[in-house]
């Protein structure tokens, strides 16, 4: 193959199908952002949409804006917006809570549902709060099931589920390898074997196309502040198949998940849509974010996305293996684009302290344990050339071993 020369990437932002939509963004100037992955950067309309919603909406409207500015059903209608990017029906998703809670409301409804049946499986290298969710629902239930957590090195989960399986928990994309699981193949097993699903689409909403109605998929939960860029901890989703919402129940029984929240009836009588997994009142403002977010996919197509999101990472794995072989970085990632997600990993017993020199110089990705250089692939506002320039700047780091400065080594809370 030729050797790529920073040409070759202009060249592919001439003719790049998004290269406009980078506008819609705030992004620092000399800022290369591969964290998108990790917190999406804030778009324009964004600022304006919250300016107006503070001071009219909630400065003059007051109470009255529960009504008139339709505050009360934004849970479900900005669900009905994801549902369109997640290949669901209307009235299949609602956006509330936090992906973490929602995992504990939907884990709950699924055991639920699933009698008899006392094994859950999951994978260890599954998002750590995840698995902490899932035990704690165990210990709820009475330590009534056994978990079983496949290693990361197998990935034949299908010979796992049987049954025995009540639920099959896994995240679509691996957050740390980037690595995809098959929902439609692992549904389809999980259903035969009488299983229910629950996936966690936090790192692939936004970034691929999905079809989980479609395939069957009975539970989905993920986040709107990654790929979606709703802002720092903006309110999660969550997804229940249209078949099962009249059947499930969940735990979290607040008055806003009631029928009627403004009855203030003394029993608990739960919606009869996906609204009965709302608990309380929802947080508006972090809605209007995720409301103006929301806008900018309405005009991308999700096809196009994933074409660019495969593009960048290829070109990125290239320019690794030009420009960086002789350093020690080891592939994390699959290779085959196939079976990664929109980000590419990298091992490399340094990590930490090049990632941080990385940062130092305005190339932003992030650093997991114990080893692990991630870089999120953000086709909405990443050009080719930002690309170039990172490996660029790594080789540069690598040759001076400037990483090995002791400033580089300072380990902050968030990383
Ligand atoms: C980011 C992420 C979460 C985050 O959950 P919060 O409750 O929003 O903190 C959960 N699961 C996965 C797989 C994630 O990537």
């Amino acid at each position: 193959m030729n050797k790529l020369t920073r040409e070759d990437f202009t060249r592919l932002d001439q003719i790049d199908p998004l290269a406009e939509v980078r506008d819609e963004f705030t992004l620092p100037q000399d800022l290369i952002y591969f964290d998108g992955n990790s917190l999406g950067p804030l778009p324009k309309r964004t600022i304006n949409t919250l300016e107006t919603m503070i001071q009219k909406e909630w400065g003059d409207g007051l109470i009255s804006s529960w009504n008139k500015e339709n505050w009360i059903n934004m849970p479900r209608v900005l669900g009905n917006k994801i549902a369109t990017l997640i290949g669901a029906k209307s009235g299949e998703v609602v956006v509330v809570d936090s992906t973490s809670v929602n995992l504990f409301k939907v884990l709950t409804s699924a055991l639920l549902l699933s009698k008899n049946r006392r094994n859950i499986l999951s994978e260890a290298g599954n998002f750590p709060s995840d698995l902490y969710i899932l035990e704690s629902v165990n210990k709820m239930l009475g330590e009534s099931y056994e978990r079983y957590l496949i290693e990361e090195s197998d990935y034949e989960i299908d010979k796992y589920i049987d049954a025995s399986t009540a639920v099959v928990m896994l995240s679509h994309v691996n957050y740390k390898t980037g690595r995809i699981s098959d929902i439609k193949r692992i549904t389809s097993v999980a259903h035969e074997k009488g299983a229910l699903v629950i996936w966690d689409i936090s790192h692939s909403v936004g970034v691929m196309p999905l079809d989980l109605h479609n395939c069957g998929v009975d539970f989905a939960v993920g986040c709107t502040y990654k790929h979606l860029n709703g802002g720092p901890g903006a309110p999660g989703f969550l997804y229940v198949h249209n078949s099962l919402i009249e059947k499930v129940s969940q735990p979290l029984t607040g008055w806003m998940g009631h029928i009627q929240p403004f009855e203030f009836a003394a029993d608990y009588q739960p919606a009869n849509d996906i609204g009965k997994y709302i608990c309380g009142t929802p947080p508006i403002i972090a809605y209007k974010a995720i409301e103006s977010s929301l806008a900018i996919f309405e005009d991308v197509s999700m096809k196009v996305v994933r074409d660019k999101s495969i593009q960048l990472s290829e070109m990125m794995i290239r320019l690794m293996q030009q420009e960086c072989a002789t350093f020690g970085f080891e592939l994390f990632s699959p290779r085959n684009a196939d079976q990664r997600g929109s980000q590419v990993s990298f091992a490399h017993n340094n990590g930490f302290s090049i990632m941080q020199t990385l940062i130092s110089h305005g190339v932003v990705g992030d650093f997991r344990e114990p080893n692990i250089l991630r870089f999120g692939i953000s086709p909405l506002y990443m050009r080719y050339v930002d690309v170039w320039d990172a490996v660029i700047c790594l080789r540069q780091i690598m040759q001076t071993d400037e990483w090995q400065s002791e400033q580089f080594n300072q380990r902050s809370f968030v990383t």
